[in-house]
Formats: C-alpha cells, structure tokens, sequence
C-alpha cells in the first residue's frame, strides 16, 4: 500500500502549538523518561519522527497522543529543546480537529479572532433570546414561580435542549475517533469480546485520571499539583453539568437552601473557582509547570469562560437569596451567555479530550490485548512449526 506524506504537515501543525519539531534529532531520551510509553506505545520519539515525515495518515490512526498526559517531563530532558510535550499536546489539538466533521474545531483552532467572535454571537443570541423570552412571558422582579422571568421549568427544557445538540456532536465524533483508531488504525483482529472485557477502563481513567498522577513518580513534589487540580477541575465542571441537567429546579428553588442540592453546588464551586485560578495564575506566570509555559488561544478562551460562568453563577446565587431578584435575573442571563457558548464549543475544543482521552484509554487497552493475544498464537505456531 502507497504510504501518502504531507510535506507541509509540521507547518500545518505550528498553528496548533507545536513550533519545535524540527529540532528533534531521534536520541530517544524524551521515550525513556515518559512513564507512559512502552514496547507497544512508545512516544513521544516515535510521533515526532512521524511528524518530521509528514506520515499525517499513521498519526490521525494513533492512540499515542491521547496516552500523553503532558507532564513536560520529556520537555525538560530533551537535549534539543524540541519540547515534544508541547508537541504531544498540538497533536491532541489536531486529532479533535480530525475527529470533527465539521470543520468548526480547525477554524477554531487557527485562528482565535474566529473562535472569539462565534462565542461573542453565540452569546450575544442567547442573550437577546432569554430577554426576550423573560419579557413575554413574566416580570424581572421575580425570580422563581408564577411569573418568573426565567422560570427554572423552562431553563430545564433550555439546558436539556443544549445538553442534546452537545451529545450529538460529541458522539458522532467518538464514532469517527473509534473509526480512525481500531477501525483504519489496527492490523490484528479484535474480538468483540475484548471490547466487553476492558469496558471498565473509560470510567476508571474518567473519573480517577491516574495516569496523570503516576507521572509524579518522576517528580519531586509530594502531591502532582497539575494533576489534583486538573481533576478537581474536571470533577467540579462534571458535578454542576449533572446538577443542572437534572436538578435545576431545586437549584432556582428559593431563598431557602436545598442543602442536599446545594452543598454538591457549592463544593464544585469551590473547585472550580480554585482549579480556574490556579490555571490562570500558572498560565500568567509560565513558570509553575512546563505545561504552563506555552498556552494556545484556545487554553485561554476556556479557562476565562470557566472563570466568568463561576463568577456569574455564585453572584447570581447571592443576590437571589438575598432578595435582589432583578439583579437576580440579569446575572442569570449573562451566566448563560457565558454558559452555553462554553458548552455549544466543546466538541470543537480540546475540552473535547475529556470524552477521547477515556475512551483513547479503553481502546488502547483493547489493543494491547488484541496484540499479546496475536503474538502468544504466533508463538505457539511457531513451536508446532518446528
Ligand atoms: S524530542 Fe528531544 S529527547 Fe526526544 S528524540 Fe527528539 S531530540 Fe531526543
Ligand atoms: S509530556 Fe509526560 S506523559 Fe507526555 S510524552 Fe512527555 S513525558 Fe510522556
């Protein structure tokens, strides 16, 4: 089979971050500091060398990417600063994009002016709409009940309508990533059973993230900072994301507290006003961890989003609850505008690797399975052989 190579495939990739490859001399060392690489995924050597070819077709079929938790270890070790983390990171940002049938995650990737004025409209819609829609039918002077400017009966139907248009999205590209990688991407058979056998990995890596906590193993530092605020992070977004989905009348409800609602929504508030923080300081600074050093526009348009629907939504609670419910329901309106552009972007955004990066786990998990099972019967063939 012809192999095809893009010549322009690493200036393809420098609007996706990566701007070192060609520094890259193939000495190996960054492949032997990763904790994560192995006989069967070995990186980040390999996917540098593959970009240096233009081998654009075998990187689009590869896990490897998504096994990189991007420590920066190999960063630092690299003799010729070619930092093949950053690199590991521009290829994840260039898969979503791959994966993605629209085409919307690539403009968004290489150019920030389109990201940021779609979010801007997107926002700016959501606004008009809600306003609109408040003025018709209820007063700003009441927040919840009979007459409400928002009642939350209707912000529940709004949140599930948007939650919808996101799993669509999402899943058809789970679908072209499984396509690429165990479809395109594998030369041995896998057994339907493997995918049964391994199922417990996706919740395992979503929920825990311990890859990124074993990279701590080459580190100093007790705690992996990266890695507890990156999964109190994601565990505080995922809390209010189901909160809102499935208890937004309880959480409107007031002014009295539901605390069996509200004491989840206050401690992932609390992680997320800390994780937000934390990531903006470090970006600011470039200095806390290598991963901090290089931040592409679209690391910044997330963590701002993130900080400013924290913001609106804990102002938006104060003033309901004490009794300022104009105010009330003008906060609410811009916490949505900021809300539902951070969401609608997802699937074209690297936050979209909260979904692949699991699910990388699982295949990989599947295919080193599939692989060993394939070498033991070569084996055994070639014992009854000789
Ligand atoms: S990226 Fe750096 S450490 Fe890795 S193979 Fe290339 S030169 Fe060596
Ligand atoms: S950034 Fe860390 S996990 Fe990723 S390839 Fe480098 S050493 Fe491995």
């Amino acid at each position: 089979m012809a192999i095809r190579i893009n010549l322009g495939y690493i200036d393809e990739l420098n609007k996706y971050g990566a701007e070192d490859v060609q520094l890259c001399y193939q000495c190996g060392d960054c492949s032997t500091v990763c904790v994560h690489s192995d006989d069967i995924f070995n990186f980040p050597r390999k996917s540098m060398r593959r970009l240096q070819m233009g081998l654009e077709r075998k990187i689009e079929t590869t896990l490897e990417p998504w096994l990189c938790y991007y420590c920066g270890q190999c960063s630092d070790q690299c003799p010729r600063e070619a930092d093949p983390g950053e690199t590991m990171m521009s290829l994840r940002r260039w898969l979503i994009a791959r994966y993605d049938f629209t085409g919307i995650a690539s403009r968004f990737f290489r150019s920030s002016a389109t990201e940021v004025i779609a979010i801007l409209a997107v926002a700016l819609i959501t606004g008009l709409f809600l306003f609109i829609y408040g003025k018709a039918g209820g007063s700003i002077s009441i927040y919840d009940g009979e007459g409400a400017f928002l009642p939350s009966s209707f912000i529940h139907f709004f949140d599930l309508a948007i939650g919808s248009v996101l799993a669509v999205f999402l899943l058809i590209n789970a679908y072209r990533m499984w396509h690429l990688t165990m479809n395109k991407g594998v030369s041995v058979r896998i057994s339907p059973w493997l995918y049964l056998k391994h199922i417990f990995t996706f919740p395992l890596h979503f929920f825990t993230q311990k890859r990124y906590a074993q990279c701590e193993s080459k580190n100093r530092n007790f705690i992996f900072m990266p890695w507890i605020t990156h999964l109190g992070l994601m565990l505080g977004y995922v809390t209010m994301l189901v909160l809102v989905m499935v208890f937004i009348e309880e959480l409107q409800h007031g002014p009295e507290i539901i605390w069996q609602v509200h004491l989840f929504a206050y401690a992932a508030s609390l992680g997320l006003i800390i994780g937000t923080i934390y990531f903006i300081r470090s970006r600011l600074r470039k200095t806390a961890y290598v991963q901090f050093k290089k931040s592409h526009s679209t690391d910044w348009v997330f963590v701002i989003l993130l900080f400013l629907i924290v913001i609106t939504g804990i102002g938006q609670h104060i003033l309901h609850r004490t009794g300022y419910y104009e105010a009330a329901n003008i906060t609410y309106i811009l916490h949505l505008m900021c809300v539902v552009p951070w969401l609608l972007r997802m699937p074209f955004s690297k936050w979209a690797h909260l979904l692949y990066r699991p699910l990388a786990m699982y295949f990989a998990a599947i295919q080193k399975d599939a692989l060993k099972k394939q070498l033991r019967l070569s084996e055994d063939h070639m014992i009854t052989v000789k």
